[in-house]
């Protein structure tokens, strides 16, 4: 199903996306040296009830995943990109974090995911791993005006993703969103320019571009869910919740403090605030 949501539903995505990404960057700040991922999970259970939202990952039980998630976002650690599932694990000094969480408010959802390196030692791998992928976020909401197909989103992610020397792996990509989470159309983080859906003012995507150093192959933890590259390699993940407008794009998932740019015209693809 694709959703075209009303003026007033977009409204409402953007109190959204705004609770969405004040949780993800309260909980960057908290994440350090020592912090268990179940405590992550917490904090992050206590900031979606306490603002009167829903998590979308509770009680979600997709077919790539056992069961019910049972948690409330997830967390990824090094090797592990997507979908990681919270455990009792203590954060080193240079562990390479992702975090994704999509919640419900008054109805609508929003999804966004960051990477960082927790510590004071960042290995430069994971740095450059990092800013390739939010370098890719960043083509692909510039690719996401009013009238261009969702190929072009996808050629704008998997050309910076390519052109840095990373593989592609189309398997898990970005999504519509709206009054769900996972929606059409689908995003591969690869395609060809002007194939597929047309966006249209009132679409909300989810746009997510991840990456591993060294290999294009997945492989699922026993718990499951959890997601890591084959090879142990570091890897990357960012995501916005975007809307088409008829002016271009809001981005509705970007950090209170990265800047005014609300809606970019979509003319200036490096334009895009860092996530
Ligand atoms: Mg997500």
């Amino acid at each position: 199903m694709i959703e075209i949501l009303t003026s007033g539903q977009v409204d409402r995505a953007r109190a959204t996306g705004a609770l969405v990404a004040g949780i993800l960057q309260t909980l960057k700040g908290r994440a350090t040296v020592g912090t268990n991922l179940l405590d992550i999970d917490r904090w992050a259970r206590d900031l979606i009830v306490g603002a009167g939202a829903l998590s979308c990952y509770v009680d979600y039980a997709p077919s790539f995943g056992r069961g019910p998630f049972g948690h409330y976002i997830c967390t990824s650690v090094n090797d592990a990109v997507l979908h990681g599932l919270p455990r009792d694990y203590a954060l080193a000094d240079g562990d390479l974090l992702s975090l994704d969480l999509a919640v419900s408010l008054r109805g609508i959802v929003a999804d966004a995911a960051i990477s960082f390196v927790v510590g004071t030692s960042p290995p430069p791998e994971s740095v450059a791993l990092i800013a390739v992928t939010e370098r890719a976020l960043r083509a692909g909401i510039a690719a996401a005006l009013p009238d261009a197909r969702i190929g072009d989103v996808s050629a704008a992610i998997g050309s910076v993703l390519q052109g840095s020397g990373y593989r592609v792996n189309t398997d898990f990509g970005g999504h519509g969103v709206g009054s769900t989470m996972h929606q059409d159309p689908h995003i591969p983080n690869d395609g060809r320019p002007g194939r597929g859906y047309r966006l249209r003012p009132g679409l909300l995507l989810a746009i997510e571009p991840w990456a591993m150093v060294d290999t294009a192959t997945l492989v699922t933890d026993p718990d499951g869910w959890t997601l890591r590259s084959a090879t142990g390699c570091r890897t990357a993940h960012t995501e916005h919740t975007i809307a088409i407008t008829p002016d271009g794009v809001d981005i509705l998932t970007r950090p209170a403090d990265a800047g005014a740019a609300g809606g970019m015209s979509g003319g200036e693809p490096l334009a895009v605030p860092e996530v």
